[in-house]
């Protein structure tokens, strides 16, 4: 099967792929990395220099920082370059 979408190592580890998903209690739907958490708003590119933590993130919107915040919405998804935004 051909497949439009493609998947992103984490520029920061290298260790995983980086996974969408959306953020429960606001709806706001980032990319994460689930290795190492490293994390991205979905309009950003997705580059080492940009990258923020979920740990960073969960202090910010005042919720703990674990898996069950979170939903897996899409494991793999077009680069930037090719996303509607
Ligand atoms: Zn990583």
């Amino acid at each position: 099967m051909i497949s439009a979408t493609q998947q992103i190592i984490c520029p920061r580890c290298k260790q995983d792929y980086v996974i969408k998903v959306v953020v429960k209690i606001d709806g706001e739907v980032m990319q994460i990395c689930p290795e190492c958490d490293a994390c991205w708003k979905y309009e950003d590119h997705i580059l080492f220099e940009t990258f923020n933590t979920f740990q960073n993130y969960a202090r910010k919107n005042t919720i703990s920082s674990t898996w069950d915040q979170v939903q897996v919405i899409e494991e793999s998804f077009p680069q930037p370059k090719e996303r509607m935004i």
